[in-house]
């Protein structure tokens, strides 16, 4: 057992050490275009791709649109998975480095320690696209082949914030102390993601826009997972009472079906319409459609993870072989010549069949 463990590190060095000799040879700038033999047209890139979790339902989706388009790119694309930890990111970003990859494409854990990615990269004059997790602007200025792809978190929290207005505008009753505020908790994504921190404000300023008032009774991450948000939902629902609660939001699906199945312990949301408190998330998953055909979740805001996964390829690919990134080679608009913004979607019950697959 112990010569086995002596033995690895070497011949992982080794191989590091073989790997980084054969990425020094052909590897210049990231330009796959300069490594395929003759200068020829078709080259052949290696993106290398890190997402912080695996284990989270829109990177899933994510994920797969990416393998989709790779493919119709016929790129080889390396996914790795960094579980949620940013050293562990940051060593695969050095192992993609050492391997020679062409690009990256990098959805960090920590969108605030970007910057260590982003100097690693220029170093090696790497082409990085980060998605998803939106980094620094100063980060994102400190190097000419960076990119970003993701969606404007501030649409997202208006759009789920005017499906609440919507539905207090149409049923009277849902103001259950006839008090003209509406009474919420919020379930919140994980702490500093931009998309938790602007869903929670423009939701609510949406709502007052609509002409309400509204009073916060509660509010708390559950780190985008649904199970903590039933813990979460239940907590409320002791510390509140269903009574006092009026409406749910949530900063995505998943917590929103957490705590659709808290409600659901207590009987509500199950198709009575005497217990039934509205509920909103952020995604547009399967499981949401699916709870809004049922009647149990009363709408949602398409998240597109497959434009998303489609831009960040067309992206590392385009500038993995020494392109200019505008939108006749990318087939998406950049604004500023860093970002593709794609949008959201209102999702009620009277398209929400549309998304379903
Ligand atoms: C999604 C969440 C997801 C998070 C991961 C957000 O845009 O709405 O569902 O957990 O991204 O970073």
């Amino acid at each position: 057992m112990k010569k086995i463990k002596k033995l690895l590190p070497l011949v992982m060095v080794t191989s590091m050490i073989a790997a980084t000799i054969a990425g020094c040879g052909g590897s210049s700038g990231g330009n796959a275009g300069a490594t395929s033999e003759g200068g020829s047209e078709s080259a052949e890139v290696l993106i290398g791709s890190a997402i912080y979790k695996f284990d989270d339902t829109f990177m899933t989706g994510v994920r797969s649109a990416m393998e989709g388009q790779a493919k119709e790119k016929s790129a080889t694309l390396e996914l790795v998975d960094s579980q949620n930890k940013q050293p562990t990111q940051n060593e695969q970003v050095d192992t993609f480095i050492t391997k020679g990859v062409n690009a990256l494409a990098i959805n960090p854990v920590d969108r605030t320690a970007a910057g260590p990615i982003i100097e690693k990269a220029k170093a090696k004059e790497l082409p990085i696209v980060f998605l998803n997790r939106e980094p620094e602007k100063t980060d994102m200025d400190s190097y000419d082949k960076v990119w970003y792809v993701g969606a404007k978190a501030e649409q997202s929290g208006t759009l789920s914030g005017q499906i609440i207005a919507d539905y207090f505008k149409a049923h009277k009753e849902a103001d259950k102390n006839g008090d003209g505020i509406i009474q919420y908790v919020m379930l919140q994504g994980e702490p500093g993601h931009q998309d938790a921190t602007l869903r929670t404000e423009y939701s609510i300023k949406a709502i007052e826009e609509a002409g309400y008032k509204t009073e916060k009774l509660a509010a708390d991450t559950a780190m985008w997972d649904k199970a903590k948000a039933t813990d979460l939902m239940k907590a409320f629902i002791t510390g509140q009472g269903l009574d006092k609660i009026e409406a749910v939001l949530c900063n995505n699906d998943d917590m929103a079906l957490g705590a659709v199945e808290a409600l659901k312990a207590e009987g509500y949301n199950k198709g009575d319409s005497s217990k039934y408190i509205p509920v909103v998330g952020v995604d547009a998953t399967a499981p949401a459609l699916q709870a809004m055909k049922d009647g149990s979740l009363l709408g949602t805001v398409l998240n597109d993870s497959e434009n998303q996964g489609k831009a960040t390829i067309n992206i590392a690919s385009a500038a993995a072989q020494g392109k200019e990134i505008n939108e006749a080679n990318v087939g998406y608009p950049i604004t500023d010549g860093k970002y593709v913004w794609i949008d959201y979607v209102k999702v009620t019950q009277d398209n929400y069949q549309d998304y379903m697959k």
